[in-house]
């Protein structure tokens, strides 16, 4: 059966067609410029019919009916969805009750569901949710200590975030280390653009370094990552900034590009710093010190480690970041645990559990 992937951003949609259960990779793309100005895409559901056609188009289906169910990345699934779910105008509801918590990404989420469901009225959807892998952390891990009535009222705890990430490296650290899941302790170390770490004991998230946003936890490509609090208020007093400003500064200004003055991006950081720019050697010790940090932290929660994962755009390409991991972990663990580098692949995790979903007896 076929299983199509769809990964909504505001202004882009990223799409996988899967074979199952196989899992081979038909195609994939990219549409683009949604609802920017002169575009065609005027709004989600023209970028899903570009997208549908396009299919068509290349032969990768003959007909829409071919398509057994449609996958979706959710970003906010809140204290509600612990599991991917099959959207029905229940789960739809709770999804836009969701959109509260994360206002910039479940909308793009929303728009890409309403207009497949457009599309493809008789197809099964399902929603996969960034923060559901997360849901099994302890209450004494992810509540915040300021007065309880904040939870309570707002929900404002730590969610956590990159889920589909660490679970497919967790499974795959499993498969690699040829030892069931449910014996294992492991430390997933998302490195892309964004950043977060989780320590997993037995299959099941205990902590990961994201938040109540994204903006918690390692520094990151533009994100300051942790940060006294109090800090932000003395900026903000200093600067005369409104909350928008200070938003933007933290989320886009902050992390490698804002320590390094020269880019987001880890290879033109680490060529600075082999040039001698000092700002550039800065912001690399503190990405790497940040992410030891963690894992030291996550070592010692978990009552050691049985491997430390690493993965995504930073993690699968600089063996000498890693190199530096593997230093530190060995120093403390010796052999005991080991260092993958895991190639992550979110699209085929949320293909895989929709495809689970859609084939267990109800
Ligand atoms: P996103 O979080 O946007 O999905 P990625 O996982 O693709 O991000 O990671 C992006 C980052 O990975 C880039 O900013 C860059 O620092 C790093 N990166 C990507 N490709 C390479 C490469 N070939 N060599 C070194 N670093 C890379």
């Amino acid at each position: 059966m076929k299983i199509l992937v769809i990964n909504c951003g505001s202004s882009s949609i990223k799409y996988k067609l899967y074979e199952f259960p196989q899992k081979t990779l038909i195609t994939k793309g990219l549409i683009e410029k949604i609802g920017e100005k002169n575009s065609p895409m005027r709004d989600h559901g023209h970028g899903v019919s570009a997208l549908l056609t396009r299919l068509i188009k290349e032969k990768a289906i003959e007909s829409l009916d071919e398509i057994s169910a449609v996958g979706h990345r959710v970003v906010h699934g809140g204290e509600t969805f612990r599991q991917p779910s099959i959207i029905d105008k229940k789960v739809l509801k709770k999804i836009t009750e969701c959109s509260k918590l994360a206002p910039l990404h479940n909308p793009a989420n929303l728009a890409g569901i309403l207009a497949c469901k457009k599309n493809m009225p008789s197809v099964v959807q399902i929603a996969v949710f960034d923060t559901a892998f997360h849901q099994t952390i302890p209450q004494y891990a992810y509540t915040y200590a300021i007065p309880l009535k904040y939870y309570k009222k707002y929900a404002i705890r730590k969610y956590g975030f990159h889920g589909t990430s660490h679970q497919f490296v967790a499974l795959e650290a499993s498969r690699i280390l040829n030892k069931p899941l449910e014996t294992l302790k492991l430390i997933t170390c998302h490195l892309g653009n964004g950043c977060s770490i989780t320590a997993i004991d037995k299959g099941k998230s205990i902590d990961t370094s994201m938040g109540f946003t994204p903006l918690e936890g390692l520094m990151m490509g533009t994100r300051c990552g942790d940060i006294d609090v109090a800090a932000v208020f003395n900026i903000m007093e200093n600067e005369n900034l409104s909350l928008k400003d200070i938003d933007t500064i933290l989320n886009k200004k902050s992390g490698l590009l804002g320590v390094s003055g020269i880019s987001n991006d880890i290879r033109l950081i680490k060529q600075g710093a082999k040039d001698g720019d000092s700002r550039a050697r800065l912001a690399l010790e503190m990405f790497i010190y940040r992410i030891k940090k963690y894992i030291g932290a996550y070592q010692f929660i978990l009552g050691g480690a049985d491997a430390v994962c690493v993965t995504a755009g930073i993690g699968e390409n600089n063996p000498d970041i890693v190199e530096e991991i593997r230093k530190s972990v060995y120093a403390l663990s010796g052999d005991k645990t080991k260092v993958l580098i895991i190639s992550t692949d979110e699209e085929l995790m949320i293909a895989s559990l929709s495809h689970e979903l859609i084939s267990s007896p109800v």
